[in-house]
């Protein structure tokens, strides 16, 4: 089975107005230059950049775009929060779930994201759902465990047709930000275990089709040998999404 590589961006809370229409076009710039594969790339900016970076990636059929959050809600009175129809109003094509930065800082929790997901799925938007253990988990040997409990709590509930939609990054929580890198091997055996519980649940096709991303300290160099472990189909990009050069060249390993 060959499945497409996908190289997604993570903005975070990162580049303002101006920042983010540089950061961009310079990335589309370098990837015009040097891109040769037909490896996808999924930018997910903060909301604010939503709208123009979909404008700007329109005659680039390579580049998606997509937000890193969105409500439950279908609408109403939620100040502050921004719906899945919105998002894909916007021309975004994707959003983030269950990141663990909102699982920890906004106390978002496998039901939360259960729900999230069906929000985005009526309203047409793909998936990448994020699942990961954290260093005290994986210090006492849980990580399968942690793992299992969030795919089947979080994904599990989605029919075949539903969980096609959907894109899982494995990002151990221990590695995010950290500039720890889970080793190759580390997490090739991650990524094997999760196509096999969606296997278990669904069965062997859905799962040899479903992409695996990887994320957790990405760079050019370690990107090599992850984006070529066989059930790695690619990688979730944080802080080096921020520097145009650095992200072009992640995306470059798979050209
Ligand atoms: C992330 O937060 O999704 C991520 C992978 O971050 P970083 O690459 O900075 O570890």
């Amino acid at each position: 089975m060959i499945r497409r590589k996908i190289i997604a961006a993570n903005w975070k809370m990162n580049e303002d107005y101006d920042q983010g229409i540089k950061l961009f076009s310079t990335v589309i710039n370098l990837m015009d230059d040097e891109i040769t594969g037909d490896q996808q790339v999924i930018v997910c900016p903060p909301f604010i950049h939503l709208h123009s970076l979909a404008e700007l990636s329109k005659n680039h059929l390579q580049i998606s775009i997509g937000a890193q959050n969105a409500h439950q809600a279908e609408s109403g009175a939620y100040t502050g929060e921004i719906s899945a129809r919105m998002i894909r109003s916007t021309g975004a094509e994707y959003v983030i779930l269950g990141h663990s930065e909102r699982r920890l800082y906004f106390n978002e929790t496998n039901e939360l994201i259960a729900k999230k997901i069906d929000t985005a799925l009526l309203n047409t938007l793909n998936i990448i759902c994020c699942v990961g253990e954290s260093k005290k988990e994986r210090e006492a040997g849980q990580q399968f465990e942690v793992l299992k409990k969030q795919l089947t709590e979080g994904l599990f509930h989605l029919d075949e047709m539903q969980f096609a939609h959907l894109t899982i990054a494995y990002e151990p929580i221990w590695a995010i930000g950290t500039g720890v890198t889970a080793t190759a091997a580390q997490a090739q055996e991650i990524h094997q275990f999760i196509r096999q519980q969606i296997n278990t649940r669904y069965n062997e096709q859905i799962a040899d089709n479903i992409i695996l991303l990887y994320g957790g300290s990405c760079n050019p160099k370690n990107a090599v040998e992850l984006f070529y472990q066989k059930d790695i189909d690619g990688g979730l990009i944080g802080g080096a999404s921020l520097k145009a050069r650095d992200f072009v060249d992640i995306i470059k390993v798979c050209n």
